[in-house]
């Protein structure tokens, strides 16, 4: 990645390649942890699948119902004929007997209207519930070809963000090659300091990063780029970009990152 040598008064400059390119990681590791963590969560599914579940739940619950009602119908209906088997048998010649089995019948005859009421109610109920159950199930069949679809594009992303990564990773082996280990360890440890950002531009007499002016002393030090020179209000590294060939070169590299 390195195409041409770099000056020693650029030791600010190959920081700052360092921190772009460290920014750059930064932002492609948090969009691969989100992308990873969409592919690991599928809410709308789960959601399809509870709702089905708990169709079923109830569908079962009504057929169980309406089995309850039918049962019971048949005991009532099978009482109702033996008894009217023993009532026209001829068996039976006490009156009072004959009137007692006639209320009898007819009191479970009411109770038989009863259930064929209920049994309609539990027949509706049942049909309501399948259909709920087959609208779920279209549902979830939909939510599950759109997630599909998703899945397909989040994993596109996570790989071509792993192979920007690992580009990126390269990028930042070479750039560490032209750094002197004490600037590095100076960068790391502002880096963790400073969530990350441990280098700042100079923008027209200002640390762009806190946005107070260092000394004029500092600022033409940093100008110089021959030693590192620290923000006196923020204390990153502040870097004046006097290289301005080096930094085309950094921005076509951004655009061709953005274009990603
Ligand atoms: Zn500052």
């Amino acid at each position: 990645m390195i195409r041409f040598i770099i000056p020693a008064v650029s030791r600010a400059s190959t920081i700052y390649r360092l921190h772009k390119i460290d920014a750059d990681l930064d932002q492609r590791r948090a969009q691969l942890a989100e992308t990873q963590a969409k592919l690991a969560s599928n809410p709308a599914v789960q959601q399809a699948q509870a709702d089905l579940t708990a169709v079923g739940s109830e569908l079962a619950a009504a057929r169980r119902a309406a089995k309850t009602l039918d049962d019971e119908n048949q005991t009532v209906s099978a009482k109702i004929k033996e008894s009217e088997d023993r009532l026209y048998s001829g068996k039976i010649k006490n009156p009072r007997e004959l009137k007692d089995l006639q209320t009898e019948i007819d009191s479970l005859k009411r109770k038989r209207e009863g259930l064929d009421e209920q049994q309609l109610s539990a027949m509706d109920a049942v049909e309501a519930a399948e259909k709920k159950e087959a609208a779920a199930k279209s549902e979830l069949a939909a939510v599950e070809a759109a997630r599909a679809e998703e899945e397909r594009d989040l994993l596109k992303d996570k790989s071509a963000l792993g192979a920007l990564i690992a580009k990126l990773g390269g990028e930042r082996e070479a750039a560490l090659i032209s750094i002197p280990a004490e600037d590095r360890a100076t960068y790391e440890s502002l880096r963790k300091q400073k969530r990350g950002s441990a280098v700042s531009l100079l923008v027209e007499g200002t640390c762009s990063a806190c946005g107070v002016a260092p000394s004029s002393s500092r600022i033409q030090a940093a100008r110089q780029g021959g030693e590192l020179v620290h923000c006196g209000n923020c204390g990153r590294i502040l870097y004046a970009e006097q290289g301005k060939g080096y930094t085309d070169t950094d921005d076509r590299e951004d655009e061709m990152i953005q274009r990603w």
